[in-house]
């Protein structure tokens, strides 16, 4: 029987650099640089490699990745203890070489991509050079992945693509773009697409628009809408088998429901920290905030869904560990996936609440948080479908009764109690059972 919250002192010791380290350099970095996916921006190359150097040295690197990628082969329960210390930041995943989609981007060439692919591009993306975009969702509708329009056309041994995709996130700094189109139209719904790496200024690939999130300018974000017209690839951009995007993606997106949620714990905490100190330091009515029983109420309700979110993010990293794969947890991802982002909401809306007026401004980050809950809710699929896969799952360990009233009815379970104690009872009659 193994069953043990406590973290080993070695690994303590790196974790606590991790909280140094995030705490002196990169919250700072925070606050003067634009997107850390930007490798054209001369601010952030100043910035962000040496701080990477010294997250090599430490062998902080990649760490999502195996040791035969240059990473430590840490199982998820590390990475969500690490994880949950960088997501308290934007650009502490950058740093650390493990960020989304990147990091989901490396899994599938380190996985589905030929020698030829690896080397042009899993090399320096997990080396930090390049970064990448995974693109799947269309403007017509991204929760149905079956209901996807881009399309590849085989003309002699070239495949020429069409369409149009949409929040496509950092599609304008990418290097490559992994684009999932419709190659078999006329395949079952999860057979008809394909995987391609599509090279950065590719002729016939448009960014329509960089499309913003909030505190993004209007039109100059980092979401594209991306259109394909006429777009040339050779056979040897095909990532992956023909017709088995949906599989891969399903692989890819497991890791990466999983990594947000951690990350959203630190977010989380990020803001229930500000919670608590808020509550000690502001005064009203002759005592500090901390001592008005409904400022407790709304800590004890955040302490409490914070631990059982984060107990739940540990646990299915632990399931993913124990099991090897992805696939055999998919519900308690799903579980993980639909509860986080009103985890992050709620926190970050009881702290905008607590901290008066400053909190709605733009010196404080809880307006961005929530707008982040929301993301959190649509990214990698929305809340309403792991709802659903999550019911599915559950509902797998049931059956349907088929008598009129089921086996759990008082009634019926009483027949059946008074049958098998019938010796008992005919010395003293049946007592009511106490509530
Ligand atoms: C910050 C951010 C980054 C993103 N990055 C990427 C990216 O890099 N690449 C990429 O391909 N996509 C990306 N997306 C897109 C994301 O995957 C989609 O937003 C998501 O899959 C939902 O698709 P949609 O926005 O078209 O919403 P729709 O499909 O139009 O759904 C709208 C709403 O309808 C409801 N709904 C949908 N289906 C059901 C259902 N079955 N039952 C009940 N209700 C339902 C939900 O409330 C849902 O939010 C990103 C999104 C965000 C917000």
């Amino acid at each position: 029987m193994s069953w043990d919250f406590e973290t080993d002192p070695e690994f303590q010791r790196e974790l606590d650099w991790i909280s140094d380290f995030v705490r002196e350099e990169i919250v700072l970095v925070d606050e003067i640089l634009g997107s850390p996916a930007d490798m054209r921006s001369p601010l952030r190359q100043r910035l962000i490699p040496p701080l990477q150097a010294r997250v090599k040295e430490r062998g902080l690197w990649a760490l999502h990745l195996g040791p035969e990628h240059g990473g430590r082969g840490y199982g998820q329960v590390k990475l969500a203890l690490i994880n949950e210390i960088l997501g308290a930041t934007r650009c502490g995943p950058f740093i650390f070489g493990c960020q989304a989609p990147d990091s989901g981007n490396a899994e599938l060439l380190a996985r589905f991509g030929t020698d030829a692919q690896k080397k042009e591009y899993l090399q320096p993306l997990i080396d930090g050079d390049i970064c990448s975009t995974f693109s799947m969702t269309e403007p017509a509708g991204g929760a149905d992945p079956t209901s996807i329009t881009a399309c590849a056309e085989l003309r002699g041994d070239r495949w020429v693509l069409s369409g149009e995709k949409w929040f496509a996130s950092n599609a304008r700094f990418a290097e490559f773009i992994i684009a999932v189109v419709v190659t078999d139209p006329d395949a079952a719904p999860r057979n008809r697409s394909s995987m391609f790496l599509i090279p950065r200024e590719h002729p016939g690939l448009e960014i329509v628009r960089n499309v913003a999130s909030v505190g993004q300018p209007q039109g100059d974000g980092s979401h594209g809408y991306l259109r394909f017209v006429d777009l040339e690839l050779g056979p040897e951009r095909m990532l992956g088998e023909r017709g088995q995007a949906f599989a891969m993606a399903q692989a890819r997106l497991g890791g990466g429901r999983i990594h947000h949620a951690m990350r959203t714990v630190g977010a989380a905490r990020r803001a229930f920290d500000m919670l608590c100190e808020r509550a000690l330091s502001r005064h009203t009515q002759g005592s500090p905030l901390a001592h008005k029983q409904l400022v407790q109420q709304a800590i004890a309700e955040s302490w409490l869904s914070l631990e059982q979110f984060r107990l739940l993010v540990l646990r299915t990293a632990w399931l993913i560990d124990t099991r090897g794969n992805y696939e055999s947890v998919r519900g308690d991802i799903a579980a993980v996936k639909a509860a986080m982002p009103r985890v992050l909401h709620d926190l970050a809306g009881r702290a905008l609440q607590l901290h008066g007026s400053i909190g709605v401004s733009d010196e404080m980050p809880f307006s961005r948080l929530i707008i982040e809950s929301y993301q959190m809710g649509l990214v990698d699929g929305p809340t309403e479908v792991h709802q659903m896969t999550l019911a599915r799952q559950v509902l797998k360990n049931y059956e349907a009764s088929d008598s009129l009233f089921p086996a759990y009815h008082l009634p019926t379970l009483k027949a059946l109690a008074l049958a098998r104690y019938g010796d008992a009872l005919a010395e003293s009659p049946p007592e009511e059972p106490w509530a």
